[in-house]
């Protein structure tokens, strides 16, 4: 599945975040219990109206949303990348995410401490930005060393390596982090294997007091405006909000965001957001017995959209029959969409499209 790292300074409000993402009813659904892998790992269901009308139609027994993981990376603070707080090994929790939630403080509060003695999300997100580039410079300082003596030895791929990492150094030493560095598509896949921790996306969180939750405020405005200039993307959401309502069934919350003035939970569109952030799709697999939500990356193609169910899925696929959801909904299910030759068959190239209804055929 994919993975959202929360990082933060101290004292922004991840722990609550992370908490109300975790503690949500929707996340503790009855057949797929909250499931604490570790004390700070957890999984959250995606919300999908689709799946429930899907399930609608076909009279699915079960519904089984798809999950994303999120991993709440606390310790982070200025001097990380030098051992300081919890240090390196909280940067390497952040190596194994594939992108990042940097939760900032939006909120004026004078009984909850700053450490850095001011408001100023901004610059927050600078000092966190500034121990990443620091721990990103000295990995790659660490291991420039061994590559060179590679690359006297006549190893080829040590030549690639040794380019980029030094345009990785070139950039981090001018105060810029790694994913400004331009990156030719046959170089793709050797500049991700070094495993960069700038060159992870971004989504800002901007978390403002329960009476900005609508509307956002001037450090929430100056937070979308850096990560419009970045190229990452932001969300405002009040963490004391999504707290108290991840106490309340599905009526209740609705009442509650409505009096806030807020169209659904925070949650659901940080989730959302980290769906775009990773270019992430959704197909359905919908039957009697259950109706199910997979995650793939945009693009996938459909064998290796099967291998997310199970392995022998991809290595025996023979094809999918593929209904778009709207022709679902609107043909009344399988054999509606059926009659109006609205099931394709679809083989080993087909690019698995946001929304697929599939059927997997495969050889055992
Ligand atoms: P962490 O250190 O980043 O995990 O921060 P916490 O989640 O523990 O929050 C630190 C303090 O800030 C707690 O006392 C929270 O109740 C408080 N807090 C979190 N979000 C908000 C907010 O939106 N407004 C206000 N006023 N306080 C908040």
């Amino acid at each position: 599945g994919f993975k959202m790292g929360i990082v933060g300074l101290p004292n922004v409000g991840k722990s609550t975040l992370f908490n109300a993402l975790t503690k949500t009813a929707a996340a503790q659904a009855a057949n797929f219990p909250f499931c604490t892998i570790e004390p700070n790992v957890g999984e959250v269901n995606v919300p999908d109206d689709r799946l429930d009308k899907l399930a609608a139609i076909a009279g699915s027994k079960e519904i089984i949303p798809t999950r994303m993981t999120f991993v709440d990376i606390a310790g982070l603070v200025k001097g990380a990348s030098k051992g300081e707080g919890l240090g390196n090994q909280f940067l390497a929790n952040i190596r194994e995410v594939d992108a990042i939630a940097h939760v900032l403080r939006c909120f004026d509060d004078g009984d909850v401490t700053h450490v850095e003695g001011r408001v100023n999300p901004v610059e927050d997100a600078e000092v966190i930005e500034t121990e990443l580039m620091l721990a990103d410079l000295e990995s790659i300082e660490k291991r420039l060393q061994n590559i060179v003596r590679k690359v006297r030895g006549g190893d080829k791929e040590a030549v690639q390596q040794e380019r980029l990492m030094r345009a990785a150094q070139e950039a981090l030493e001018a105060g810029r982090p790694a994913r400004t560095v331009k990156v030719d598509e046959e170089d793709r896949k050797a500049w991700n294997m070094l495993q960069l921790l700038t060159t992870k996306k971004i989504l800002y969180v901007c978390n403002v007091d329960e009476s900005d939750a609508a509307s956002g405020n001037a450090y929430s405005q100056a937070v979308e405006k850096m990560a419009a200039e970045q190229g990452a993307a932001s969300v405002v959401i009040s963490a004391k909000i999504e707290e108290e309502i991840s106490q309340l069934d599905a009526d209740d919350m609705q009442m509650f965001l409505e009096e806030l003035g807020l169209k659904e939970a925070g949650l659901d569109r940080l989730i959302r957001a980290g769906y775009e952030l990773l270019h992430l799709e959704t197909y359905f697999t919908v039957g009697p017995k259950e109706a199910r939500a997979w995650t793939i990356r945009e693009g996938t193609r459909a064998p290796q959209a099967a291998g997310v169910i199970h392995g022998d899925f991809e290595r025996g696929f023979i094809r999918a029959e593929t209904i778009p959801y709207d022709d679902y909904i609107a043909l009344g299910g399988e054999s509606g969409a059926k009659e109006a030759g609205k099931m394709r068959a679809e083989g080993k190239t087909y690019q698995v499209k946001d929304g697929d209804v599939l059927h997997f055929l495969f050889n055992a």
